[in-house]
């Protein structure tokens, strides 16, 4: 019989998300369904049986997933390819970029 205790975590590891390369796409992704979340758990009635709980536990997994700001982007002039606002060279077309 095998275990899958290879998925299991220590409570007192530090959430930083060391070892965890999720693309910027994936973070996105997983913001707008917090967000989602996040405003369907506050529509629910006051008080909603295990509503608190479903909150607390909505707001401790932002907490863990930790995933910072909005990248902000912009498109290239000459390309249209996806940059990072503060990048000085298109990714693709390498194309210099004024801020
Ligand atoms: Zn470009």
């Amino acid at each position: 019989m095998e275990s899958t205790s290879a998925q299991a975590r220590s409570p007192d590891e530090p959430a930083t998300g060391a070892g965890i390369d999720r693309t910027e796409a994936q973070r996105s992704r997983l913001r707008t369904l917090l967000a989602r979340m996040q405003a369907e758990t506050s529509r629910l009635p006051d008080p909603a049986p295990g509503g608190d709980d479903l909150r607390a536990s909505v707001a401790e997994l932002a907490g863990v997933l930790a995933l910072g700001p909005e990248l902000e982007v912009r498109s290239c002039p000459v390309c249209k390819g996806v940059c990072m606002r503060t990048a000085t060279l298109c990714g693709s077309c390498w194309t210099r970029l004024t801020p």
